[in-house]
C-alpha cells in the first residue's frame, strides 16, 4: 500500500509518500519568513503554503520513484492547527484524491505525532512500541500524557492548563533575542552551561496535568530585570541561563511521567513532537530507563520530533488498513477535538 501524506497545520508544508510502513520520500519545506517576527503569521504562512504545496508534492512524488497512479491515497493533516495552512493542505488533498479518484483520509496531527513511532525504524530504538504505552507530546501547541491503548484508542491523562512547553521556550527566546523558533536556539547556546547556576521554580500542578505560564512569567522576568541594569551579565551567562532554564523543563516533564508510570502502572513511554528533539529532554529520559531497566523509553529520531510529512501518511496508512476513510465534504478544525 502506497499513501502520499501532507502536513500543512503551522508553517513548514511537508509531503511524504510511504510505502507500507517504509518511507519512500519525505520533503519539507520550511518557511523563512516567520523567524524576525518571533512567531508564525498565520496570513503570510497560508500563503506560501499555497506556493509551496504543489512543489512538495512534485518532489515528494519525483524522489519516491514511483508513477503517481501507483498512489493508493491520500492523508492530509484535518487539524488541529492554524485554519489557513490546514485549508489549504485539505482543499490540495481533495483535489488529488477526486483527480485520481482515490480515498481521502484525515488525520490529528497530535495522534500523528505520536503514530510517527510506527514508521520503519522511526525511533532510536528502530522498534515499534506495544500496546498499552503513554504517549508524551511536547510540541509548539501541546504537552500531554496520553494513554495509548491502540492506534486508534488514545486517552488524554494530563494537559496543560495553560502554555505548551514549546510556546514556553519560543517565549522566553524571544526576550532573549533569539529569531523564531527558539527551542533549537535554547538548545544551541545550552552548550557547556552550568545547568545548575540558575534555580527557577517549578510549578505545583495536582494530577497529571501541566502548567508553564507562570515559570515563563518567572524566567521572563529575570532576564528582563538582568537586561536592565545589566546587559552583560545576560550575554556573559547566556548559556548558563539556557541549560538551567532547560534542565528544569526537562525535570517538569520527567517528574510528570514517572507520577503517570506509578498512576497507571504502564511502563512503557514514547516521546513526541518538535520539543523531544532538545537534546537535555532526550538525556533524562535516558538515563532515567538505564536506571529502571523494566521501563523501555521511545525517542524519535530527529526528522520525526518537528512537524513533516510521513506522520500524517503512516496514521493515513494505519486508517487505511482500518477502512476509515473519510468523506471529500469534510473541513478542517483548528482547536484540538478528540481522538477519532
Ligand atoms: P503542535 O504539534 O502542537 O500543533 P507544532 O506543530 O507547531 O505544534 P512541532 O513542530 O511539533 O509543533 O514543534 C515545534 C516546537 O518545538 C517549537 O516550539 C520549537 O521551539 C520546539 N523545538 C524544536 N526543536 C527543539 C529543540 N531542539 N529543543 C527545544 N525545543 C525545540
Ligand atoms: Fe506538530
Amino acid at each position: 500500500t502506497i499513501i502520499l501524506g501532507i502536513e500543512s497545520s503551522c508553517d513548514d508544508t511537508g509531503v511524504s509518500i510511504i510505502q507500507n510502513r517504509k518511507v519512500l520520500s519525505n520533503i519539507i519545506i520550511h518557511q523563512k519568513i516567520h523567524s524576525k517576527y518571533g512567531g508564525v503569521v498565520p496570513e503570510l504562512a497560508s500563503r506560501l503554503h499555497d506556493q509551496n504545496i504543489t512543489k512538495a508534492v512534485q518532489q515528494a512524488i519525483f524522489s519516491a520513484k514511483i508513477h503517481r497512479d501507483r498512489i493508493d491515497a491520500i492523508s492530509f493533516t484535518l487539524g488541529p492547527g492554524l485554519i489557513g495552512p490546514l485549508l489549504v493542505g485539505a482543499s490540495f488533498a481533495k483535489s488529488f484524491s477526486m483527480g485520481l479518484e482515490i480515498p481521502l483520509l484525515t488525520v490529528n496531527h497530535v495522534q500523528a505525532h505520536i503514530l510517527s513511532h510506527f514508521i520503519q525504524n522511526a525511533n532510536i530504538n528502530n522498534s515499534y512500541p506495544n500496546f498499552p504505552f503513554l504517549g508524551l507530546v511536547i510540541s509548539g501547541g501541546h504537552t500531554q500524557i496520553i494513554k495509548v491503548n491502540d492506534f486508534f484508542q488514545m486517552e488524554i491523562l494530563g494537559s496543560t492548563l495553560d502554555d505548551s512547553v514549546g510556546e514556553s521556550l519560543d517565549k522566553i527566546a524571544r526576550i532573549l533575542g533569539f529569531y523564531y523558533p527558539g527551542g533549537p536556539m535554547i538548545e544551541f547556546f545550552s552548550k557547556n552551561g552550568n545547568q545548575k547556576k540558575f534555580i527557577f521554580s517549578k510549578p505545583i500542578v495536582s494530577g497529571l496535568d501541566f502548567s508553564f505560564s507562570g515559570f515563563k512569567s518567572d524566567v521572563s522576568q529575570f532576564i528582563k530585570k538582568k537586561l536592565k541594569k545589566n546587559t552583560l551579565f545576560v550575554k556573559q551567562n547566556l548559556s548558563d541561563i539556557c541549560a538551567s532554564i532547560q534542565n528544569i523543563i526537562a525535570e517538569i516533564l520527567l517528574e510528570k511521567v514517572e507520577k503517570a508510570i506509578s498512576q497507571t502502572g504502564i511502563s512503557r513511554i514514547v516521546l513526541a513532537g518538535g520539543v523531544s528533539a532538545n537534546h537535555e529532554i532526550r538525556r533524562l529520559f535516558m538515563s532515567l530507563s538505564k536506571k529502571n531497566k523494566k521501563l523501555e523509553i521511545f525517542i524519535p529520531k530527529k526528522e520525526y520530533t518537528t512537524d513533516n510529512g510521513a506522520m500524517i501518511a503512516i496514521t493515513g496508512l494505519l486508517k487505511y488498513e482500518r477502512k476509515l476513510f473519510d468523506s471529500i465534504h469534510i473541513t478542517p478544525y483548528s482547536k484540538f477535538k478528540t481522538f477519532s
